[in-house]
């Protein structure tokens, strides 16, 4: 019991769902909307609720969009030869911080035999539709066990097409997700990348 009303009691069990909140940060979190100018509190909800209802995934590179195609898809200026294969839309926010131009396919997640989680489980298929003027697959997965075993099927899966694949070079801590990364890391990790298959 906090001695709080139960209305200021669930918005502190709704803040403390969000990953990395505690307990503590969720009642100071709370307590702070109850003083927060309510104008600012409204927008704030109204933001939230707009992202969940018009957000979709983009129907090419399974990115969040707000249309069938992504704004990155449907960009001409990019370099249509490569694709970066990542498995999740975060890890899109470093590689564009990293500058990197060419196109993305989010998988949805990593191979996982153990808890389940096959080929069919994620964005693969799709991958394969949208090879044709690709030259290389940079396989961006994380450096976990996860991640490896993800980067050796999808190479494994892509050994008949004339189509260089690489992998981010070990600069990206082993074990570690990507969205932990500096940015500096990851431009290193990225121009420095290791040959898989050549095509
Ligand atoms: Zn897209």
């Amino acid at each position: 019991m906090t001695g709080l009303p139960p209305t200021i009691e669930r918005v502190i069990d709704s803040f403390s769902r969000f990953p990395g909140i505690g307990k503590k940060t969720a009642q100071r979190l709370a307590l702070h909307v109850m003083k927060a100018d309510k104008e600012t509190i409204l927008q704030f909800a109204r933001s939230l609720t707009d992202a969940r209802e018009k957000i979709i995934y983009c129907q090419l590179c399974h990115n969040y969009s707000e249309n069938d195609i992504c704004h990155i898809c449907s960009d001409p200026q990019r370099d249509e030869s490569v694709i970066c294969v990542v498995e999740e839309p975060a890890d899109i926010i470093l590689f564009e911080k990293a500058g990197y131009k060419g196109f993305y396919h989010v998988l949805g997640g990593a191979l996982s035999p153990l808890d389940g989680i096959g080929p069919e489980d994620l964005n693969v298929e799709s991958l394969i539709g949208r090879l044709d003027r690709v030259k290389e697959i940079i396989i961006a997965t994380n450096m976990n066990i996860e991640g490896d075993t993800t980067a050796l099927y999808l190479s494994k899966m892509l050994v008949d097409r004339h189509i260089k694949i690489t992998r981010l070079a070990r600069g990206v801590p082993v074990g570690g997700h990507l969205e932990f990364v500096d940015e500096a890391t990851l431009t290193r990790s990225l121009s420095e990348r290791v040959l898989i298959r050549d095509e």
